[in-house]
């Protein structure tokens, strides 16, 4: 973990890595947990899962381990209108093994302002790489060029509605660039 992160979060992540099963996703599912307790990043209380997901995410990854969660009363999510598109998106890419709560995570992520792995409350925007390789392989390879993946997803999205938002007609040439493949630091 990043220094900035551990600072926050280390003493929750080694109480959840404790309890891991040692599945695939263990280690990403208790960073975005610890960090989202700990109020870093941008994800809602059960990470904008169902409760009953979330249990059910805890269960499988971390076996006794049972934070303390209030969710609010008349509890509600806000959720931009394309959520849904992004859930699908990821939905469809995701491997038919993996429960479905990576999607739904990233999609809410998504409806934050920060890069996404500040807004899902990772250590790293390798971590998110990895996580977007893990989950959704076939879209991760098509992100070739490394854009920031926020906007990535968001280019997936404008495709699929035959969109062209973009005012150049290359990235090569585009004056946002940076705005699309720079650093998320
Ligand atoms: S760099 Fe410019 S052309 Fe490329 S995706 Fe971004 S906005 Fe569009």
């Amino acid at each position: 973990m990043k220094a900035s992160a551990m600072f926050h979060s280390a003493q929750r992540y080694a109480a959840l890595m404790a309890h891991a099963t040692g599945l695939p996703n263990d280690d990403l599912y208790a960073q975005i947990i610890a960090s989202q307790l700990d109020g870093i990043g941008a994800l809602p209380a059960t990470l904008g899962l169902q409760e009953a997901d979330y249990s059910a995410l805890l269960s499988c990854h971390f076996p006794g381990f049972e934070p303390y969660i209030q969710v609010p009363e008349n509890y509600v999510v806000t959720r931009a209108p394309e959520y849904h598109d992004l859930l699908t998106l990821l939905l469809e890419h995701a491997p038919g093994n993996l429960p479905p709560w990576m999607a739904h995570i990233v999609a809410q992520g998504c409806m934050a302002d920060n890069h996404l792995w500040q807004d899902l409350g990772l250590c790293s925007r390798e971590d998110l790489s990895l996580l977007m390789s893990q989950n959704f392989p076939q879209l991760a390879k098509l992100n070739e060029h490394d854009m920031k993946w926020k906007k990535f997803l968001y280019k997936q999205l404008c495709e699929r509605e035959g969109i062209n938002a973009c005012r150049a007609p290359s990235c090569e040439y585009c004056t946002d660039y940076l705005k699309c493949f720079g650093t998320e630091d």
